[in-house]
């Protein structure tokens, strides 16, 4: 049995919460490679290192002064080294990392810097080994990340080891140079990790007890998940539900390992766990998680006789591709398309597509409508279970809340409702309330 543990900021923010990850992993022996992030928040008036590196290094390039906040980000380690009574001391590295920022070695090197600190302080407390993410992360010169060359490196490199601490976010280009995954991206690390030592468990720790059915700022108190399979997880956290990064399923679910949401303050929490659909147990109820984005809008074209009109709907997205336009839904009817889009993709363009759209596809009527937010309600039980359209349509009903779209997969795994921006909250409300509280 072998478990990859991946703390994020907040687990290590400071000498208290080392401590913790620290009985955390003694209490135990399978949990035997440690993803770390940088120091995180402590409260929420608090910086993360990765933010103070970030400002640190852009005040360098702009020949601003930059002393004060790299002691401030020193003092971050140290409080940390002293308040575990660690001898281990920082100057060398820190005096690296000067020299680099002032031979601009780039942001993404900056803010690497978070997690490697954070990965050899770690590493010198828990007695593990110290593996450098640049030496085992590959990405190509344009900043791919490259997961086949990565995979074989990893497992090669700690094949020789029983226990190690690999800092999470970071790689390496061919030529040595430092990049990163977008924000939040040690939780990829810790991913890539698991498959690469083949681990039965990815413990992804945070500071939540799993994934909430919906946002707990909109419905006070909801029920965690248990389990969810990966499929769930990309239509809720495409749709905004945070706490992984999106991309951080697709190294384990190619090796079909689960991945555990814990909380470091929380250990004795179950948490969610994360399963392949061949894996999932029945769902506890129909649906398993309701999520949403506002700041949606629809580009709706009228023609007469759209359906047998060849070549229609290409030509319309190519127009759409030609300005960065990302379709998210597009319902058709027979002399209609609703494409609805981010609103912001449409920032500063929208005269400039409208008079494309009306040159190539020459509609009718043509109109943008903004103010649109979509809800995805997700659950792998609703698949051939009746009549779970019926409820969510019956509770926004109820709640006098107008339908502007509707779309379903025939996967039958989600459907997604547009609504005004307005009722948001209220509809997840009434969604949670038919499906949840009423089961
Ligand atoms: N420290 C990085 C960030 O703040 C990466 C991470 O925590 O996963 O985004």
């Amino acid at each position: 049995m072998k478990k990859v543990v991946k703390f994020g900021g907040s687990s290590l923010a400071s000498a208290r919460q080392f401590k913790k990850v620290k009985a955390i992993i003694e209490a135990d022996k399978t949990r035997c490679y440690v993803v770390p992030s940088a120091p995180g928040k402590r409260d929420s008036k608090d910086t993360k290192v990765t933010d103070m590196l970030y400002q640190c290094y852009d005040a360098v390039c702009a020949g601003e002064s930059y002393k004060r906040i790299l002691d401030q980000i020193k003092k971050r380690y140290t409080d940390i080294i002293d308040g575990l009574d660690l001898n281990l001391n920082l100057d060398f590295e820190f005096a690296k990392i000067e020299e680099n920022f002032l031979k601009k070695a780039g942001r993404d090197y900056a803010a690497s810097r978070g997690e490697y600190l954070n990965g050899i302080i770690a590493a010198n407390y828990l007695g593990f080994t110290f593996v450098d993410a640049a030496d085992v992360i590959r990405f190509d010169a344009e900043g791919n990340f490259l997961s086949e060359e990565t995979n074989e490196e990893m497992r090669e490199h700690l094949a020789s080891l029983k226990q190690a601490v690999i800092p999470g976010f970071y790689g390496a280009k061919p030529d040595g140079t430092i990049h990163t995954f977008s924000r939040g991206g040690s939780d990829i690390t810790g991913s890539i990790v698991a498959r690469a030592v083949q681990a039965d468990l990815y413990e992804n720790w945070t500071d939540v007890s799993g994934f909430l059915v919906t946002d707990p700022h909109i419905v006070p108190n909801p029920e965690t998940i248990e389990t969810i399979t990966y499929r769930e997880l990309r239509e809720l956290s495409y749709m905004g539900a945070g706490v992984l990064h999106e991309d951080a399923i697709f190294p384990v679910r190619s090796a079909n390992i689960p991945i555990n949401i814990k909380n470091t303050n929380a250990p004795q929490d179950a948490g969610t766990l994360i399963v392949p659909t061949s894996h999932a147990p029945a769902s506890e109820h129909v649906i398993t998680g309701i999520a949403g984005k506002k700041n949606f809008s629809v580009i709706s074209i009228e023609k007469d006789r759209m359906n047998s009109n060849k070549g229609f709907l290409r030509k319309l997205l190519q127009v759409l591709e030609n300005h960065d336009i990302f379709p998210e839904h597009m319902p058709t009817g027979i002399d209609t398309v609703s494409v609805v889009v981010n609103s912001s993709e449409l920032d500063g363009q929208r005269e400039k597509l409208t008079e494309r759209l009306v040159e190539v596809v020459k509609p009718d009527h043509f109109e943008i409508i903004d103010g649109l937010a979509l809800i995805a309600v997700v659950g792998r039980g609703m698949r051939s279970v009746k009549g779970t359209a019926t409820r969510v349509f019956a509770a926004l009903s109820h709640a006098n809340i107008n339908i502007r779209m509707i779309d379903q997969g025939s996967s039958e795994l989600n459907i997604i409702i547009g609504i005004n921006a307005g009722d948001f909250d209220k509809a997840i409300k009434v969604i949670y309330d038919m499906f949840i509280l009423s089961e």
